[in-house]
């Protein structure tokens, strides 16, 4: 009898981290594989130990009619790793296509590359595909966002005011007007203190 209790106590509070966070809980998080968008191998390059978030959006307008995520991302590793840059990988640890679905970059133990920011070390950074001054995210963005920045609040032990933007931390509209207001409004970093309880 006693155990059957704990099973519906155990479904019950299933279902009210469902309702709760609006979509999956959390622990369901899948992300996509290198393999799945034929990564080429990393370079090596400087590690790190996770101290933030920053999330960017990734910059160019996206159409989901005419481009395919994981072509897409392939295409910004060889331009990242090609003469140009000469980075050891895809800048990013993370993309979240428009659907809502993760991309593993490199890998989170590396430290991530950019172009405005002088010392990226210690930052996990996240990238949503789109360009948010010119089009809006999708709610499945911002769902997916809110929910794996949950995970990895609580996966490296942070709190919810470690997540930055880009334009905190330098001179840039990264992460673009439509996505900005969500954290200027303090919505994202509410939602994630909000199950993290520890702001
Ligand atoms: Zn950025």
């Amino acid at each position: 009898m006693k155990s059957n209790l704990l099973v519906f106590a155990i479904a019950a509070l299933g279902l009210v981290s469902i309702l709760f966070t609006g979509c999956a809980p959390v622990n369901q998080i899948n992300i996509i594989s290198r393999e799945s968008w034929r990564a080429e191998k990393a370079k090596e390059y400087k590690t790190q130990t996770i101290n933030s978030i920053t999330v960017h959006h990734e910059g160019t307008f996206f159409d989901t009619t005419k481009q395919d995520p994981k072509d897409f991302i392939l295409k910004i590793q060889k331009y990242g790793m090609g003469k140009q840059k000469n980075w050891a990988d895809v800048p990013y640890h993370y993309f979240i296509d428009m659907d809502g679905l993760i991309y593993q970059g490199r890998s989170d133990s590396v430290m991530g590359e950019s172009t405005t920011v002088e010392d990226v070390s210690g930052q996990l950074q996240i990238a949503l595909l789109g360009n948010f001054e010119q089009q809006e995210p999708t709610t499945r963005q911002l769902n997916t966002l809110i929910n794996f920045l949950i995970q990895l609040c609580d996966k490296y032990n942070l709190k919810a005011s470690k997540i930055k933007i880009h334009k905190e931390l330098s001179n840039t509209q990264c992460p673009g007007k439509n996505l900005y207001k969500y954290f200027e409004n303090g919505f994202i970093n509410g939602e994630v203190a909000k199950y993290l309880r520890k702001y």
